[in-house]
């Protein structure tokens, strides 16, 4: 089967980018070894930065210029108005808040605008504020960063392109021939149940699989070593909670940054990350949990915990190795032979990402499709018999073990 891009991974980046290069008509496929959106994507917070998180020091970084358009093409992705069409992608808020835990009043609502951000805070009043917020003693402020549920966006572009994403097995499936390093020649892959196999010959070769970037490399005669990993460690709470969405911010750092939804039960979940998160890499689980309780209780002083039920979760942000290992400013691509690695840094940054790499694909056809219609991008033909990969579950409803600490307590969930 020859194709003009295989693309390794289907979380943000690699959705994304599927979908710009079907749409301008060139054959392409992408390969999912477990389900989608397993990791960052479907393991984030969703939420649609516009910069203010790289700007509290006052200063427009390089990292908030990069991201500062990418609200307004997710918003008009998220109507419909533009592709990818993300209209059945649940938006979980449609803004955040963003408050300070200290006393002091500050001009919030200055910082964004100073710098040149398109989405800059919003102070409110009193009697503005969500009842959450409502205790809190220093400046609250709207943003407004779309909240996204991950998972519904994964599934949603995967049921657009649906007939081009095949399951493999990454162990044992899969043999790929290079001519010479980074230029691969041929994928056969075997299926994953079955005794058929299938042999791919691409002309380039994308790699968006995130943490299995490193892997693929090495398959593809590359160093691994380009990639860094930056480990989070994650909190989840659960109960009768308020919805929060948002960041508190003390001085240039984000203490907590949370985001809600509901879980299978109907209960309100909060993923808890930001400093707290970076911090709790190096502890075990019931510490972090004991920290984060007296976090919470700190920033959100209006806010009753007893009888929430606590886990964490780990997971490593993948991004391109940087000096001190600190967070790149941008999504990054590496084009080395036939063979991209692409690292988003940001969910946000995923249309970004997906234009930088589908750059460095000469397109297959002069005339580009450019089709706004999911119904004009036929699946392959080829491809009809293969498995297809499922959808990651949202973190909180794989999370087996949760913690009630004033009852001291653990739940173990049913498998
Ligand atoms: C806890 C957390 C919170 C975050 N919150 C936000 C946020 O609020 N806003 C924001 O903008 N960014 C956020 N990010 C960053 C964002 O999630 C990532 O930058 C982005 O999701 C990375 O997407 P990706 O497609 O590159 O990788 P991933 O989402 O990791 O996807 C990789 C895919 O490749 C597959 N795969 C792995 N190995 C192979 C292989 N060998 N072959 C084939 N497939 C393979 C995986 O199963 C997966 O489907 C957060 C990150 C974390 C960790």
């Amino acid at each position: 089967m020859d194709v003009d891009v295989v693309i390794f991974g289907g979380g943000a980046a690699g959705l994304w980018l599927l979908d710009e290069l079907a749409r301008r008509g060139d054959r392409v496929v992408l390969l999912e070894a477990g389900r989608l959106g397993q990791g960052q994507t479907v393991g984030s917070q969703g939420i649609i930065h516009g910069g203010l998180k790289y700007t509290l020091q006052g200063l427009l970084t390089p990292a908030a210029r990069e991201i500062r358009d990418m609200p307004e093409v997710w918003r008009q992705s998220l109507a419909g108005l533009r592709t990818p069409d993300l209209r059945q992608t649940r938006v979980r808020s449609q803004a955040c808040h963003l408050w300070r835990s200290e006393s002091l009043r500050s001009k919030l609502g200055m910082l964004g605008a100073r710098v040149g951000l398109h989405v800059a805070p919003c102070e409110l009043s009193a009697d503005e504020r969500p009842p959450a917020l409502a205790g809190c003693p220093g400046t609250v402020a709207r943003l407004d960063e779309q909240v996204i549920s991950p998972a519904s966006f994964v599934a949603d572009l995967a049921r657009q392109h649906a007939g081009r994403l095949l399951a493999i097995d990454a162990a044992d499936g899969i043999k790929v021939t290079l001519s010479c390093p980074g230029v691969v020649a041929r994928i056969a892959l075997s299926h994953p149940h079955g005794t058929t196999s299938i042999a791919i010959v691409p002309r380039h070769v994308v790699l968006t699989a995130g943490a299995g970037n490193g892997p693929l490399r090495s398959l593809c005669g590359l160093s691994p070593a380009r990639m860094q990993l930056r480990p989070l460690h994650m909190v989840l709470v659960r109960g009768d909670l308020p919805v929060v969405n948002g960041h508190c911010v003390d001085g240039a750092r984000t203490r907590v940054t949370i985001t809600a939804d509901r879980d299978s039960q109907g209960r309100t979940v909060w993923q808890v990350g930001g400093q707290l998160a970076e911090d709790g890499v190096a502890c075990d689980e019931r510490t972090l949990v004991r920290r984060a309780q007296a976090e919470l209780a700190a920033v959100l002083p209006g806010v009753d915990f007893a009888g929430h039920e606590w886990a964490t979760y780990r997971v490593d942000r993948a991004e391109l190795a940087s000096p001190r290992a600190s967070r790149p400013d941008t999504a990054t691509v590496a084009h080395e032979g036939n063979v991209i690695t692409a690292w988003p840094t940001k969910l946000a940054l995923a249309p970004q990402l997906a234009r930088m790499a589908a750059e460095c694909i000469a397109p297959a056809r002069a005339v580009p499709l450019i089709s706004d219609s999911p119904v004009q991008i036929a699946p392959l033909p080829e491809l009809c018999d293969w498995p297809r990969p499922e959808v990651a579950m949202p973190v909180w409803e794989t999370v087996r073990e949760w913690q009630r600490l004033d009852a001291g307590a653990r739940i173990r969930d049913a498998a």
